[in-house]
């Protein structure tokens, strides 16, 4: 069943994060894969084994463990950052360590007509108690000390089947995660500026596909230096046809205008616009 919006609430998404964002390195995107230990042999045969004399097993003990997506995106912070509330919502669950210097809180956005739950994984100083009510755009906790290199683990989940789910909290099968990457870099794209390279129109002296931590770009790479398109699915129409025309200029040894900017969330220099000059 269709969940209808049932106030005129906007859907207006906020960063969790003051800007700009930064997508954190190595397996910090949505969907990359990561080990995690099982906390002894399973009862059956598995090659998911790290053997003792893999320079990832420190211990020198068989390691077993099972593969897990990251069904969340991690943006580099410093502790003590302001934590946002992403939606409008109640807040539906609040955990801590032991010591109280850590914890998640999950936020419901789903009684207001938006049918999405966020989390807000590693942080401290909570403001809100369960069942609190929140406003978007609120801050209610800080990015916390620990795990050592702060960061916050940042969950969108759209919340479906809202007939079986319970009143107050949908349960996990009613959970579908959803890549908000693309949401939290388009307000990169509505804040920075943009540049325009010196010493006019070029062609690309080369181009071609890389991976920079472990997301895809298309570069370009001129005499002024390498600039980069992102290839992260679903691209935008205007990342498409940058790359149709940049392929075009190398191809016909075209000079281009060139328009780019610095991308804080991508850790790279973007191209934002191509132009073929005649
Ligand atoms: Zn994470």
């Amino acid at each position: 069943m269709p969940i209808d919006p049932t106030t005129a609430q906007s859907w207006l998404f906020v960063p969790p994060l003051d800007l700009p964002l930064t997508l954190r390195v190595e397996n910090g995107r949505f969907g990359a894969l990561r080990r995690a230990p099982l906390a002894e042999p399973p009862p059956c045969a598995t090659g998911q084994v790290i053997p003792a004399d893999d320079p990832f097993n420190p211990t020198g003990a068989e390691v077993h463990y099972v593969n897990q997506l990251h069904e969340a995106v991690d943006l580099a912070a410093s502790a003590g950052d302001c934590v946002f509330a992403a939606y409008s919502g109640r807040v539906v669950e609040l955990e801590t360590n032991p010591a109280g210097t850590k914890g998640n809180v999950t936020i419901d956005h789903h009684p207001q007509g938006l049918g999405f739950v966020t989390k807000y994984n590693h942080v401290t100083d909570v403001l809100v108690a369960e069942g609190a009510f929140i406003q978007k755009g609120m801050p209610f906790a800080a990015v916390s000390a620990e795990p050592a290199e702060p960061h916050l683990h940042f969950e969108l989940w759209a919340v479906v089947d809202r007939d079986t789910a319970d009143a107050s909290w949908p349960g996990d099968s009613d959970l579908v995660p959803v890549d908000p990457t693309r949401t939290l870099y388009a307000w990169e794209q509505r804040t920075a500026a943009d540049e325009e390279p010196a010493g006019g129109p070029l062609a690309p002296q080369s181009i071609g596909l890389v991976r920079l931590n472990t997301v895809p770009f298309f570069s370009a790479a001129f005499a002024t230096g390498t600039l980069y398109v992102p290839m992260y699915e679903p691209m935008t129409a205007d990342e498409r046809l940058a790359i149709d025309l940049l392929r075009d200029a190398y191809r016909s040894t075209v000079n281009a205008t060139l328009r780019y900017r610095s991308s804080s969330f991508w850790g790279v220099d973007v191209i934002t616009q191509v132009q073929l000059v005649d």
